[in-house]
């Protein structure tokens, strides 16, 4: 038996042993590598399939595991084959099973029978599965040369052009990296400074309105400025046609005001405007002269009109 612990007996000297399976005569993998010499190794086996032992023929169901002596016996390209070698546990026959690396199943070789219970979809109301690795008939010559020479048009009238143009313009963007980021630095120097004067123009014109920092002003074009022209244009004829309206609405009041109010002012406006009052009050006065009884707002208003004479 192989040693499983670390107990290193006083005789074991590593220079000679070198290991302690060693010192004991032991392999690693111990009784299963009793056939080693003759490259086998006990391993367990699963069936993957059902089968029929060959020599007792019994039924033996799929998964029933064996001590198989398992042994390389070749390679499909670079993996190996297998062969497991497995004892009937119902009688002393023995049965073999082999990998197949290129179909990626088990077979059977020797010794029993392969229950077929493979999926057959034709079989089952499907289509049938062919095989992807094509017919074995001969290639036709001058197909297979149409081909390639397909081939070699299309590397040669497109790859390789494509390729070349990608290189071409790689080259381009590398070749001088200094130059190309002076250009750029320059380009946004130039950009910067047009930047910052609109900055400072937009800055004189928010300080003069007290517009909030955050708005934006519009890019000055000449679409915007016609449209603001318009509608300054528009906004002027308005308030002279609202002053207009509030000058003929409010005649009358207004000419009067002034004089209640002894205006100082010296215009020619108002003092036409005074004129006209009196003149006004001057008949309605002469009018009402003849009664004794004058009305007192007549005559507060000749006396107003006198002082404001
Ligand atoms: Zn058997």
């Amino acid at each position: 038996m192989q040693g499983f612990n670390k107990y290193y007996p006083p005789d074991y000297d590593g220079e000679k042993h070198g290991s302690l399976n060693a010192y004991r005569g032991k392999h690693a993998l111990g009784d299963r590598a009793r056939k080693l010499d003759q490259g086998i190794l006990i391993t367990r086996f699963e069936l993957p399939f059902n089968i029929w032992c060959g020599t007792c023929n019994n039924h033996i169901g799929m998964g029933v595991r064996y001590n198989a002596e398992k042994k390389k016996i070749g390679n499909y390209y670079s993996t190996p084959i297998f062969s497991f070698r497995c004892k009937c546990h119902l009688c002393d026959g023995w049965f073999e099973i082999q990998t197949d690396p290129k179909n990626t199943r088990y077979v059977v070789t020797s010794g029993a029978r392969q229950k077929d219970e493979d999926w057959d979809p034709e079989e089952n109301g499907g289509f049938a599965v062919h095989d992807t690795e094509g017919s074995a008939a001969p290639v036709d010559p001058l197909v297979a040369l149409e081909k390639s020479t397909d081939a070699q048009n299309h590397q040669t009238k497109v790859q390789v052009p494509r390729l070349e143009s990608l290189m071409d313009v790689s080259e381009r963007y590398n070749s001088d990296p200094y130059s190309l980021s002076l250009k750029v630095r320059k380009q946004f120097r130039d950009d910067k400074k047009v930047r910052k004067e609109k900055e400072k123009a937009d800055t004189v014109v928010k300080d003069r309105y007290s517009l909030p920092t955050t708005l934006n002003l519009v890019e000055e074009d000449e679409a915007s400025i016609k449209e603001a022209k318009e509608q300054w244009q528009k906004g002027r004829k308005e308030i002279s046609r609202e002053s207009k309206r509030r000058k003929l609405t409010f005649e009358p009041k207004s000419s009067v005001i002034p004089i209640s109010s002894r205006s100082s002012s010296t215009s020619k406006a108002s003092s036409t405007a005074v004129d006209s009052l009196r003149a006004r009050v001057l008949s309605n006065t002469a009018a009402r002269r003849p009664r004794p009884s004058s009305s007192a707002s007549a005559s507060k208003g000749k006396h107003l009109v006198i002082h404001g004479g």
